[in-house]
């Protein structure tokens, strides 16, 4: 069996990485450089996103992920301004009944990257952005793109993320919706947050504060271990500067509107936003690292009616969009449509009855209210 993924995201990844373990040849293909972009930095994964991630990866690389995540986070903190003063007001636990997240751990999100790209150098192939495809006669499927290049499979992934190709080409009814919602997110060295006392104030949990009108969302991410110890002792295949280039640090998230995003850099909008906050808060956005500052838009995809089964398929962002926790989706499809691709490779189900049963578990998961 061979498989073409579009997209080295954390969907692909994980898939092309379970794939490979299962004996299935994998190609990944990926628009961007393998310098990439950024993404934003830190991500709370839980349960599904590490078990997806424990079935799928090789144990080196698990074991790294696991070494340097952030502390568990078993609630989230209220925040509110006290005389000048930050004080927690209140505490709920992060159990993922009635909207609340789950339980889980911050991971940072370019280190998540470069483990997963790990031992991958012979399956993704940067600089090729997917265009279009063709289903044959044989029933195999033929890939085209953008600089003339083609491939054929027996299947093919589309884990491109929200303005997936694949997608548009397979399901053209299917269409995001641009809620107007945005995100500024992000992130200050610990080191010049601690004389604030917001470090030791929340801890491993994520906090929010709703101020004067502006809200403003927070975590620590200290590293359980040192991201270059962890680097020597599982993973030493993993790009060196990767472990290098990071410290611990404060994550941040400021929500706005298209409206009032305007025309200021991202930074700029970010110290103009806080300007009334306490202290503390204006010293985490003065203080943050100007590259790491990123806009988040938020989109919403209406569930679609199952479509008739293919060999094409879709996972993560390509198909359900979630705010906060699409990356422990994307994991997750990616770890189910391995297991059901591998018994198809098996010869324990036909090639389309496995991706059938894969996509109706992945509208189950992404498209339920409760799924968070
Ligand atoms: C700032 C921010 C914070 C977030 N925080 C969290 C969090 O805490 N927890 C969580 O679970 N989720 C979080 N998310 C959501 C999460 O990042 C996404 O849901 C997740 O990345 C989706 O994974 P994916 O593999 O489906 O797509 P992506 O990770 O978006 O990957 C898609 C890949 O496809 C490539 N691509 C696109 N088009 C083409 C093409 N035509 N040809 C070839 N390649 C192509 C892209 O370059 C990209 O590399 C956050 C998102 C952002 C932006």
């Amino acid at each position: 069996m061979r498989v073409i993924v579009i997209g080295a995201g954390l969907g692909g990844l994980t898939l092309a990485h379970g794939l490979r373990r299962a004996g299935i040849d994998v190609a990944v293909y990926e628009r961007d450089a393998a310098s990439g972009r950024p993404q934003g930095v830190s991500l709370h994964v839980d349960e599904r996103g590490r078990s997806a991630l424990r079935a799928c990866l090789p144990p080196a690389h698990v074991a790294m992920v696991e070494a340097t995540t952030g502390g568990p986070r078993e609630q989230t903190l209220t925040l509110s301004d006290s005389d000048g003063e930050l004080a927690v007001t209140d505490a709920r636990p992060s159990d993922g009944v009635a909207g609340r997240a789950r339980p889980g751990r911050q991971v940072h999100r370019p280190l998540l990257k470069a483990v997963l790209l790990t031992d991958l150098d012979d399956v993704v192939r940067f600089g090729a952005e997917f265009t279009r495809f063709e289903q044959r006669a044989d029933g195999t499927v033929r890939a085209w793109f953008a600089d003339g290049r083609t491939d054929t499979a027996d299947i093919l992934v589309g884990a491109d993320g929200i303005g997936s190709a694949v997608r548009r080409r397979y399901l053209p009814d299917v269409r995001v919706v641009d809620t107007g919602r945005r995100m500024i997110m992000g992130a200050t060295p610990l080191r010049a947050a601690v004389g604030t006392g917001l470090p030791g104030l929340i801890g491993h949990s994520p906090a929010s504060a709703h101020i004067r009108g502006t809200t403003m969302v927070l975590a620590v991410l200290r590293f359980t271990e040192s991201p270059l110890t962890a680097r020597r002792r599982w993973l030493p295949a993993l790009r060196r500067t990767a472990a290098a280039e990071v410290e611990d640090y404060v994550m941040w998230a400021l929500p706005v509107t298209r409206e009032s995003l305007g025309a200021a850099t991202l930074s700029r909008r970010a110290r103009e936003l806080t300007a009334e906050l306490p202290p503390a808060l204006r010293t985490v956005v003065g203080e943050a690292w100007p590259d790491m500052t990123v806009e988040l838009r938020t989109g919403s995809i209406p569930p679609p009616e199952p479509w008739p089964v293919r060999p094409v398929t879709l996972l993560g962002d390509a198909i359900h969009l979630a705010p906060g926790f699409g990356g422990n989706l994307a994991m997750q499809d990616a770890r189910h449509l391995c297991e059901a691709l591998t018994e198809a490779h098996r010869g324990r189900l036909g090639l389309l009855e496995a991706i059938g049963a894969y996509e109706d578990t992945m509208r189950r998961n992404g498209f339920t209210k409760a799924g968070r």
